[in-house]
Parts: structure tokens; sequence; C-alpha cells
């Protein structure tokens, strides 16, 4: 029978709640495994989380991220969108001194609902959220567990390591 993850928001965020000793512990226990085998673990779970999870029916981090973009993405999207690429800048852009860009707004312009209105066009930073595919899994597990109870691909991908692991608070 095929697995049945927690995808309700409201639930997860009162979980959530509750639990951050808990992945304090949890953080500081992967000390003891070998990075590599941490990674290969944190893979699987997140091809098997989702694969069950609806992305499309969530949306919940094009509210909560700062979206940074390259300037050959927001070319793309001047072209995607028909629109002159200054106008664009205008509209939705911002610059910062060091000439990084990101999306002016939190939550996004583009979040039409629970739906990515540009989603071919989207940013590499949103293909890439929640970032559970990349090595390293280890050294950035603090800044995946910034987004531990609003996004529900993370939970369940930590809340089934800690299983696997047969972590328990205390560990
Ligand atoms: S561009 Fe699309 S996927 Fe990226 S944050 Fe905005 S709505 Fe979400
Ligand atoms: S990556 Fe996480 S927060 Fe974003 S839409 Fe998917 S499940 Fe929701």
């Amino acid at each position: 029978m095929a697995k049945v993850y927690e995808t309700n928001l409201q639930v997860i965020a009162e979980i959530a709640a509750g639990k951050e000793e808990e992945n304090d512990h949890f953080m500081r226990s992967l000390r003891k495994y070998d990075g590599a085998e941490l990674d290969a673990r944190a893979h699987r779970l997140n091809t098997e989380v989702s694969a069950a999870v609806s992305c499309t029916d969530c949306g919940n981090c094009c509210t909560h991220l700062i979206v940074n973009i390259t300037k050959p993405e927001i070319e793309r999207l001047a072209v995607f969108m028909g629109m002159p690429e200054a106008e664009l800048r205008e509209k939705y852009i911002e610059e910062s001194m060091a000439g990084n860009c990101f999306i002016n707004s939190v939550p996004c312009h583009f979040l039409s609902g629970s739906i990515c209105s540009i989603y071919s066009e989207r940013f590499t930073e949103c293909r890439d959220f929640p970032h559970l595919h990349k090595p390293g899994f280890r050294e950035r597990f603090l800044g995946t567990l910034l987004h531990y109870s609003s996004c529900p691909i993370i939970y369940n991908v930590v809340e089934e390591m800690k299983q696997e692991l047969d972590f328990f608070e205390g560990d």
C-alpha cells in the first residue's frame, strides 16, 4: 500500500512548532553518519515523497521565498511574457547594489492561487527548491529546517529520515 504523507499545511505548522528542540538534536545527531550515505538517503526519500506530494496543490514556497533570478532568466521571461525587459524589471524585479536580481514581492507576483502562472519559465531557484536532490544534505540542514514547517516535502523527508535512522529525542 502506498505510504500516506502529511500534506496539510496547518497540521504541519502546528506539529513543527513543537519540534524545534527535537530537530536541533536531530541536526547534531547527523554528525555521526557518513555524508555520502546521508545524501543518498535524502535523495531517495526526496524522490519518494516528491512523487506523493502535489506541489501544484500546495504552492506554499511561492508565498515565502525571496527568489533570486539571473539576467538570462529575466531576458527569457521578457520574451515569454511579450513584454519589454525594462518594463518587466520595473514591475517585477528588484536589483541590489551588488547587481543581484530577485522578484520584488513575497508572495511571488507569478503565483495564481497555488499555481505558477509562468511554470514553464520558472526560475532555477524555483525548480531547485527544496534542494533535497543536491549533495551536502548535512551541511545544508540548518537551511532546510528553515522551511520544515512550511514545505510538506521537507517535513516528510526529515520525519522519514528520523524513522529510518532510529532517531529518538535525546539521541
Ligand atoms: S516564479 Fe512561479 S514557481 Fe517561482 S516563486 Fe513565483 S510562482 Fe513560485
Ligand atoms: S516545494 Fe514544498 S512548499 Fe513548495 S510547493 Fe512543493 S511541497 Fe509546497
